[in-house]
């Protein structure tokens, strides 16, 4: 199997489930399996991995009660009634299922091994560059790019580092959707410069629009409903955002209510400088867009509080 084929396998376990839902577990899970081939620890028992595996859960996939990692790692191994040859679950035999077809999580513990398929692991040991391309691609299936990085370290660890003589993801993208185009997230090259100009090159949150020599930097152009779940691009899923408030915006620790007004998150530390660019704008109404018809639209806005924004309870007041 090569990095075609595994992007191929990948895609059939979806990430997304109906209305949008972030249903990212199977491939957090794949990403932290493709970690433990590339520091050299293919198989991991799953008590070990239990903790690891919840937190990536609860950073990286949507606020939910509670956090169940023996699922996907269990059923990876199966589609419909068929054994999945790249992934690799030791011990399972010793693991009963309920009616539901649950495994016992205690027998998990007790017995399961899991990891990538032997064959499948010295590929990637051979070919790390493409372990790292595939890892970025499944993150960029998973979560917008300004958090890209940070679940590609979480997961890929030490191993995340790249031979040199090969390029970042970002400039070998077109190679990448050669070889496995069913990867590709179809955008509209004119969304990000109409966000822009919609709200006249400010950051909707705290009004910056730094320029230098006459250029503009560090504005962008952020999907509320994320293009990675299928959000539109379309200026009324967009918000202008300086760099550091797109990275809080895609990381949940702001959203806009109803009002189209800012919430901070109330988990967000505070100390005297995140006070200043971040909880001084709570309540405050963002910048509007010139044209009303093209301001952030409440159905992207409550996809945004569901499955991003990390206290919705803060909404409510
Ligand atoms: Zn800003």
């Amino acid at each position: 199997m090569n990095l075609s084929e595994f992007l191929g396998e990948v895609a059939r376990q979806p990430a997304w489930a109906r209305g949008g839902e972030r249903a990212p577990h199977k491939r957090l899970v794949i990403l932290y399996a493709l970690g433990r081939v590339l520091s050299g620890r293919r198989l991991a028992k799953f008590a070990e991995a239990e903790h690891a595996l919840r937190e990536l859960l609860e950073q990286f996939g949507p606020l939910r009660a509670q956090q169940h990692p023996e699922q996907p790692v269990w059923r990876l191994a199966r589609r419909g009634e068929e054994s999945v040859a790249w992934w690799e679950l030791e011990g399972a035999e010793q693991v009963p299922v309920d009616s539901s077809g649950n495994p016992s999580i205690p027998a998990m513990r007790a017995h399961v091994s899991f990891g990538l398929a032997q064959e499948l692991a010295a590929y990637f040991v051979s070919h790390p560059a493409d372990a790292w391309l595939a890892a970025h691609h499944i993150a960029a299936s998973i979560v917008p790019e300004t958090l890209r990085e940070e679940l590609v370290s979480a997961t890929l660890g030490a191993g995340a580092s790249l031979p040199l003589e090969t390029h970042p993801p970002s400039e070998t993208e077109l190679v990448v959707r050669e070889v496995a185009p069913s990867w590709r997230i179809v955008r509209d090259p004119r969304f990000s410069a109409r966000v822009l100009s919609a709200y006249d090159e400010r950051c909707v949150v705290c009004d910056i629009a730094p320029r230098h020599r006459e250029r503009l930097f560090g504005i962008e152009a952020a999907h509320i409903r994320w293009a990675a779940a299928q959000g539109p691009d379309e200026v009324w899923n967009g918000l202008c955002l300086c760099r550091m408030h797109h990275a809080g915006f895609d990381r949940g620790a702001l959203t806009l209510d109803e009002n189209l007004r800012v919430r901070v998150a109330r988990e967000l530390a505070r100390d005297a400088r995140t006070e200043a660019l971040f909880h001084a704008f709570d309540r405050r109404p963002i910048r509007s867009p010139a044209d009303a018809s093209q301001s952030p639209r409440p159905e992207m806005l409550r996809w945004h509080h569901r499955e991003v924004f990390r206290d919705p309870a803060a909404l409510v007041s």
